[in-house]
Protein backbone atom coordinates (compact mmCIF):
# COMPACT_ATOMS: atom_id res chain seq x y z
CA UNK A 1 0.00 0.00 0.00
CA UNK A 2 2.98 2.59 1.07
CA UNK A 3 4.66 1.99 -2.27
CA UNK A 4 1.40 1.36 -4.46
CA UNK A 5 0.67 5.50 -3.06
CA UNK A 6 4.23 6.24 -3.90
CA UNK A 7 4.62 5.33 -7.43
CA UNK A 8 0.23 5.47 -8.58
CA UNK A 9 -0.29 8.41 -6.97
CA UNK A 10 2.73 10.43 -6.43
CA UNK A 11 4.69 9.48 -9.17
CA UNK A 12 7.44 8.76 -7.45
CA UNK A 13 10.15 7.20 -9.60
CA UNK A 14 10.81 3.79 -8.36
CA UNK A 15 14.28 3.58 -9.31
CA UNK A 16 14.39 6.11 -6.98
CA UNK A 17 13.25 4.15 -3.77
CA UNK A 18 15.17 2.28 -1.68
CA UNK A 19 13.86 0.21 1.54
CA UNK A 20 15.32 -1.04 4.77
CA UNK A 21 14.44 -4.18 7.04
CA UNK A 22 15.48 -4.93 10.42
CA UNK A 23 18.46 -7.27 10.37
CA UNK A 24 17.72 -8.92 13.22
CA UNK A 25 19.85 -8.78 16.94
CA UNK A 26 20.99 -12.22 18.43
CA UNK A 27 21.23 -10.44 22.28
CA UNK A 28 17.25 -10.09 21.34
CA UNK A 29 16.58 -13.23 19.65
CA UNK A 30 15.19 -11.95 16.74
CA UNK A 31 16.13 -13.38 13.32
CA UNK A 32 16.57 -10.78 10.40
CA UNK A 33 12.80 -9.71 8.97
CA UNK A 34 13.10 -12.08 5.78
CA UNK A 35 9.46 -11.85 5.76
CA UNK A 36 9.66 -8.37 4.79
CA UNK A 37 12.47 -8.77 2.32
CA UNK A 38 10.15 -11.62 0.80
CA UNK A 39 7.12 -9.25 0.28
CA UNK A 40 9.35 -6.08 -0.93
CA UNK A 41 10.66 -8.53 -3.97
CA UNK A 42 7.52 -9.66 -4.30
CA UNK A 43 6.16 -5.84 -5.23
CA UNK A 44 8.88 -5.07 -7.11
CA UNK A 45 11.99 -3.78 -5.30
CA UNK A 46 15.39 -4.98 -6.48
CA UNK A 47 16.81 -6.95 -4.14
CA UNK A 48 20.21 -4.91 -3.79
CA UNK A 49 17.99 -1.91 -2.76
CA UNK A 50 16.56 -3.32 0.08
CA UNK A 51 18.89 -2.82 3.23
CA UNK A 52 19.13 -4.78 6.28
CA UNK A 53 19.93 -2.37 9.81
CA UNK A 54 20.51 -3.19 13.21
CA UNK A 55 18.82 -2.39 16.05
CA UNK A 56 19.53 1.26 16.33
CA UNK A 57 17.91 1.64 13.01
CA UNK A 58 15.42 -0.53 12.20
CA UNK A 59 13.59 -1.61 15.94
CA UNK A 60 11.38 0.95 16.58
CA UNK A 61 10.43 1.40 20.41
CA UNK A 62 8.25 4.28 22.45
CA UNK A 63 10.13 7.24 23.78
CA UNK A 64 12.00 5.54 27.22
CA UNK A 65 11.50 2.10 25.78
CA UNK A 66 8.81 0.21 27.42
CA UNK A 67 5.54 -0.59 25.87
CA UNK A 68 4.90 -1.61 22.28
CA UNK A 69 7.33 -2.02 19.66
CA UNK A 70 8.58 -4.47 16.87
CA UNK A 71 10.84 -4.22 13.99
CA UNK A 72 10.56 -1.70 11.09
CA UNK A 73 11.26 -1.08 7.42
CA UNK A 74 11.70 2.45 6.19
CA UNK A 75 11.10 3.57 3.05
CA UNK A 76 14.17 5.78 1.26
CA UNK A 77 14.34 8.23 -1.86
CA UNK A 78 17.92 9.06 -3.36
CA UNK A 79 17.93 12.88 -3.95
CA UNK A 80 21.26 12.31 -5.83
CA UNK A 81 24.91 12.44 -5.88
CA UNK A 82 24.99 16.12 -4.97
CA UNK A 83 23.56 15.49 -1.53
CA UNK A 84 25.97 12.68 -0.81
CA UNK A 85 29.13 11.99 1.04
CA UNK A 86 30.92 9.99 -1.77
CA UNK A 87 31.35 7.16 -0.08
CA UNK A 88 31.11 4.11 -2.08
CA UNK A 89 29.34 2.14 0.61
CA UNK A 90 26.58 5.00 0.64
CA UNK A 91 23.45 3.80 1.14
CA UNK A 92 20.03 4.00 3.86
CA UNK A 93 21.56 4.24 7.04
CA UNK A 94 24.46 6.70 6.22
CA UNK A 95 24.67 9.77 8.04
CA UNK A 96 24.92 12.09 4.73
CA UNK A 97 22.06 13.23 3.20
CA UNK A 98 21.77 11.92 0.11
CA UNK A 99 19.42 8.85 1.31
CA UNK A 100 15.98 10.64 2.51
CA UNK A 101 13.51 8.39 4.70
CA UNK A 102 9.96 9.40 3.74
CA UNK A 103 8.06 6.17 5.27
CA UNK A 104 8.19 3.84 7.90
CA UNK A 105 6.49 0.77 8.93
CA UNK A 106 6.37 -0.86 12.13
CA UNK A 107 5.63 -4.03 12.72
CA UNK A 108 4.57 -4.05 16.11
CA UNK A 109 5.16 -7.50 17.65
CA UNK A 110 6.58 -7.46 20.44
CA UNK A 111 6.32 -5.60 24.02
CA UNK A 112 9.20 -4.07 25.99
CA UNK A 113 9.11 -4.88 29.77
CA UNK A 114 10.69 -2.39 32.43
CA UNK A 115 13.04 -5.57 33.22
CA UNK A 116 14.36 -4.81 29.59
CA UNK A 117 12.88 -7.90 28.09
CA UNK A 118 10.97 -8.34 25.12
CA UNK A 119 7.59 -10.49 24.97
CA UNK A 120 4.95 -11.01 22.28
CA UNK A 121 1.98 -9.17 21.65
CA UNK A 122 -0.73 -11.32 21.84
CA UNK A 123 -2.36 -8.86 19.06
CA UNK A 124 0.07 -7.38 16.57
CA UNK A 125 -0.72 -4.71 14.00
CA UNK A 126 1.25 -2.49 11.52
CA UNK A 127 2.33 1.16 12.14
CA UNK A 128 2.62 3.24 9.61
CA UNK A 129 2.74 6.65 8.60
CA UNK A 130 4.55 9.10 6.06
CA UNK A 131 6.68 12.40 6.39
CA UNK A 132 4.51 14.94 5.01
CA UNK A 133 6.96 17.61 4.83
CA UNK A 134 9.62 15.60 3.33
CA UNK A 135 7.83 14.21 0.85
CA UNK A 136 6.72 17.38 -0.53
CA UNK A 137 10.41 18.54 -0.31
CA UNK A 138 10.50 15.60 -3.13
CA UNK A 139 7.71 16.55 -5.07
CA UNK A 140 8.87 20.11 -5.30
CA UNK A 141 12.75 19.70 -5.66
CA UNK A 142 12.99 21.80 -2.01
CA UNK A 143 16.42 21.58 -0.93
CA UNK A 144 14.99 20.65 2.30
CA UNK A 145 11.54 20.21 4.46
CA UNK A 146 12.44 23.51 5.41
CA UNK A 147 11.89 24.89 1.63
CA UNK A 148 8.86 23.52 0.74
CA UNK A 149 6.06 26.43 -0.11
CA UNK A 150 4.23 25.29 3.16
CA UNK A 151 6.97 26.92 4.76
CA UNK A 152 8.36 30.04 2.12
CA UNK A 153 5.99 32.87 3.46
CA UNK A 154 6.87 31.98 7.06
CA UNK A 155 10.44 32.02 6.36
CA UNK A 156 10.35 35.10 4.19
CA UNK A 157 8.55 36.81 7.13
CA UNK A 158 11.37 35.28 9.34
CA UNK A 159 13.87 36.52 7.36
CA UNK A 160 12.67 40.12 7.24
CA UNK A 161 12.47 39.82 10.95
CA UNK A 162 15.89 38.88 11.52
CA UNK A 163 17.64 40.33 8.96
CA UNK A 164 19.76 38.08 6.12
CA UNK A 165 22.90 38.19 8.39
CA UNK A 166 21.09 36.22 11.51
CA UNK A 167 19.32 33.84 9.28
CA UNK A 168 22.84 32.84 7.71
CA UNK A 169 23.73 32.75 11.13
CA UNK A 170 21.04 30.25 11.93
CA UNK A 171 20.40 28.80 8.99
CA UNK A 172 21.24 24.65 8.22
CA UNK A 173 19.16 21.54 9.07
CA UNK A 174 19.06 22.05 12.52
CA UNK A 175 19.20 25.64 13.14
CA UNK A 176 17.24 27.91 14.61
CA UNK A 177 16.00 29.60 11.93
CA UNK A 178 14.75 26.47 10.81
CA UNK A 179 13.19 25.28 13.81
CA UNK A 180 11.40 28.35 14.45
CA UNK A 181 9.52 28.11 11.04
CA UNK A 182 8.70 24.50 11.70
CA UNK A 183 7.16 25.60 14.40
CA UNK A 184 5.55 28.54 13.25
CA UNK A 185 3.81 26.13 10.54
CA UNK A 186 2.81 23.13 13.21
CA UNK A 187 0.95 26.11 15.51
CA UNK A 188 -0.61 26.86 12.36
CA UNK A 189 -1.47 23.68 11.24
CA UNK A 190 -2.94 22.88 14.67
CA UNK A 191 -5.31 25.92 14.38
CA UNK A 192 -6.51 25.14 11.01
CA UNK A 193 -7.46 21.58 12.34
CA UNK A 194 -9.31 23.12 15.02
CA UNK A 195 -11.03 25.22 12.71
CA UNK A 196 -11.75 22.02 10.12
CA UNK A 197 -12.85 20.01 13.58
CA UNK A 198 -15.05 23.06 14.51
CA UNK A 199 -16.71 23.03 11.23
CA UNK A 200 -16.75 18.69 10.68
CA UNK A 201 -18.63 18.97 14.42
ZN1 LIG B 1 26.54 8.95 2.50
Amino acid sequence: MALEFLLEHLGLDVSTLWVTVFAGDPELCILPDEAAIEEWVRVGMPRERIVPLGVEDNLWEMGGGVGPCGPCSEIFVDRGPAFGCGSPTCRPGCSCDRYLEIWNLVFMEFERLTNGALVSLPRRNVDTGMGLERVASVLQGAESSFSIDLFLSASERLTALQGEESRRWNDGRDGLFSITCERFCWQVSQVLSLDAMGAAL
